[in-house]
């Protein structure tokens, strides 16, 4: 959706960290923007004017798996190459956003119609329009000036995505997802998340008074392994349904919770709940909250790779629900 004007702060995907943070919106002046783009640039992003279809080649990237298009202003990301499709409009045209959060919209009834004018969300500069005649998945063309975005190559890292999970004691929890490394998890690391006390140590946490989960951050390769994978171990290695235990009492350390990093994931994480819930695989109600993530503090060392630094499957105690 659009940013209402005067707002000052933007959230935005960043495809280096993999979640969305809170920016400051650009703002130049007139002036300063020919100073920065060529008159093309400038005549069609901070005059919403319209490109000459099949006039400008719009540059495809050397490794197209990595390709993804910038701003051209701002250089916020906007959409991957693998999005990209040839619609025979004389434009490029792209079916999503990297996304929802990195382009905003508006209502445009110039030329006589009524189209749907994308921005960048961050610096409000004009990409083109979205129609609602695209290929699958999304249905949507994104019909964008080439002047309006520049392509550039991702590095390896800036593919990985992060998925934070709290499923009970987290050494369990992290030596299950440790199986999947080299098959899409990078890394894991355990941590406290979800509380209010800044810097919490192990301690603190087992005493309930952070208000903090015991939580695994992993950091994984979405082409190798999907979110909705992970969600299938996640539910698999505990019961996250209200039988009145202490483990997923939503106040214990020890509660079921998502903590989703972009809007992508808050909405897979939501419908595979409905649709376990539905199932009638699960007895009673499950509980697990979904929530977006805050701040992770990774647990003291001697917690990281727990089972595997002593050899074992289990702790056996009854902190694993
Ligand atoms: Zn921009």
């Amino acid at each position: 959706m659009e940013n209402p004007s005067g707002r000052d702060k933007v959230r935005i995907y960043s495809i280096e960290t993999s979640s969305a943070e809170e920016v400051s919106k650009i703002k130049k002046t007139d002036q300063e923007w020919r100073k920065l783009l060529t008159p093309e640039q400038y005549r069609i992003t901070r005059l919403k004017g319209t490109e000459a279809p099949f006039q400008i080649s719009c540059r495809i990237p050397a490794n197209e798996e990595k390709g993804v298009y910038v701003c051209a202003c701002c250089g916020t990301a906007l959409f991957r190459h693998k999005s990209k499709f040839e619609s025979g409009s004389g434009w490029p045209s792209f079916w999503e956003p990297i996304s929802e959060l990195n382009v905003s919209h508006k209502p445009d009834d110039n030329m006589g119609m009524v189209r749907t004018e994308v921005l960048c969300a961050r610096c409000d500069a004009h990409l083109g329009h979205v129609f609602g005649d695209g290929p699958p998945p999304t249905g949507k063309r994104y019909c964008i000036n080439a002047a309006s975005i520049i392509v550039k190559e991702l590095s390896d890292k800036a593919e990985y995505s992060k998925a934070t999970f709290a499923a009970g004691c987290f050494w369990g929890v992290e030596a299950a997802f440790r199986k999947l490394l080299g098959k899409g998890v990078i890394s894991t690391r355990v941590g406290y998340i979800g509380g209010h006390a800044g810097n919490p140590v192990y301690k603190e946490v087992c005493s309930g008074s952070t208000g903090h989960a015991e939580a695994v951050e992993l950091v994984y390769n979405p082409y190798k392994i999907s979110y909705e994978e992970l969600l299938d171990i996640f539910w698999e290695i505990h019961d996250a349904t209200a039988k009145g235990s202490k483990q997923v009492d939503t106040a214990s350390q020890y509660r079921s919770v998502i903590f989703f990093h972009t809007p992508q994931q808050e909405k897979i994480a939501r419908a595979k709940k409905r649709e376990l819930q539905d199932s009638g695989t699960q007895k009673k109600k499950i509980v697990t909250q979904i929530v977006e993530t805050q701040r992770f503090y990774p647990a003291e060392d001697y917690h990281q790779r727990y089972y595997e630094k002593r050899g074992i499957d289990s702790c056996g105690c009854s902190c694993v629900p």
